[in-house]
């Protein structure tokens, strides 16, 4: 893989410019001024562009092991956060924990453009309806938020991840901890973010990637239902999302679903030869799309896919036993390569 660490004096230059036009053109109607500017510098991108072909848009020194994925999983199943549900508001504590590693990372909070105080940075609130959810996990009303950030890159065309980091909470006593379901996904796609940013700039891939990670999955993909219809980025604007959910494991494989919709296939098609090239997992397989994940409302607007792992090891499915022990992440490198791989052919 090559890395290029110093851009080009001209590369800098255009980032510089193009940096305050691109966040305003994400929230804000800024799309004819964007444009305009766009075509103005038509020739300089392509030159950019074509003449970097091939480079890596990760930072290689980021991507050493799965060390981060297991601190990430091991905090966010703790009991201090309370299974990450409405007892003791674990999830509000799981969503704090995210903006200040979001913070820590470089990665730069939605919604972008506006003056928003510390405390709301990151965050978008919702509430859970007033009818009775199914599992009653949480009380009719209960507030709770998504946690959002995004690395800008030289268009404003979106590369979007997304996980839900809230799980069950507690029922009595016991703490369901939700390693696999799904620090395990929350994980992968900080991870991603990780290794996007680099030293020198966040500003060095062709598209915006945005991270979204969403309260209120299981009780019925309450918190990415409501960005979908409150979205803080333009979905028109989203040319692939990825849902990770249930990302530990993966002896038997990955799953992708929704695999098969004319706008997504291409994607999948190339995730699956790139698997079959060079055998990140043991096989790619393809589902028809399915209400089972936050992918759900959002593939109504945008090419959306969910991606999970198959086989384990893992410690459970919605049972206390899903521990960040019983969370294997021997198959983890090799996924989060294939990502990667999957992310430099879409960008080359
Ligand atoms: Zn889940």
């Amino acid at each position: 893989m090559q890395i290029i660490d110093h851009p080009t004096n001209s590369h800098h230059m255009m980032l510089r410019i193009s940096k305050p036009l691109l966040l305003a053109s994400i929230i804000f109607n800024f799309d004819s001024v964007y444009a305009a500017w766009l075509r103005k510098s038509k020739l300089v991108c392509i030159l950019l562009i074509f003449g970097c072909s091939q480079f890596s848009i990760f930072n290689s020194a980021t991507a050493q092991d799965s060390s981060y994925a297991r601190r990430i999983i091991r905090d966010l199943s703790s009991p201090e956060m309370y299974g990450r549900g409405m007892q003791h508001r674990g999830d509000s504590i799981a969503a704090e924990y995210l903006r200040q590693e979001l913070r820590t990372l470089g990665v730069k909070p939605l919604p972008a453009g506006r003056n928003v105080s510390a405390k709301d940075e990151y965050f978008q609130y919702f509430r859970f309806p007033n009818t009775r959810t199914t599992p009653p996990i949480v009380k009719a009303g209960y507030r709770s938020q998504n946690v959002c950030g995004y690395i800008p890159g030289a268009t404003d065309t979106m590369i979007v991840f997304t996980a839900h980091y809230e799980h069950l909470g507690m029922s009595g006593d016991t703490i369901f901890y939700g390693a696999h379901d799904n620090a395990s996904g929350t994980a992968a796609v900080l991870d991603l973010a990780r290794q996007l940013i680099t030293h020198h700039s966040s500003f060095n891939t062709k598209y915006t990637y945005v991270f979204l990670f969403f309260g209120g999955e299981e009780s019925g993909l309450i918190g990415s239902g409501y960005f979908a219809d409150m979205p803080l980025i333009k979905l028109n604007k989203v040319k692939f999302l990825m849902n990770i959910d249930l990302f530990c494991g993966g002896d038997e494989g990955l799953m992708v679903v929704n695999a098969n919709a004319p706008e997504t296939k291409p994607y999948v098609d190339l995730l699956e030869r790139l698997n079959e090239e060079r055998h990140y997992a043991a096989k790619v397989g393809r589902r028809d799309n399915a209400p089972n994940s936050d992918h759900w409302f959002l593939s109504q607007e945008c090419p959306a896919v969910f991606l999970y792992t198959l086989g384990g090891p893992f410690g459970g499915y919605h049972s206390p036993t899903d521990t960040c022990e019983g969370c294997g992440l021997g198959n983890y490198m090799n996924f989060m390569t294939l990502l990667r791989v999957f992310l430099e052919h879409i960008e080359n």
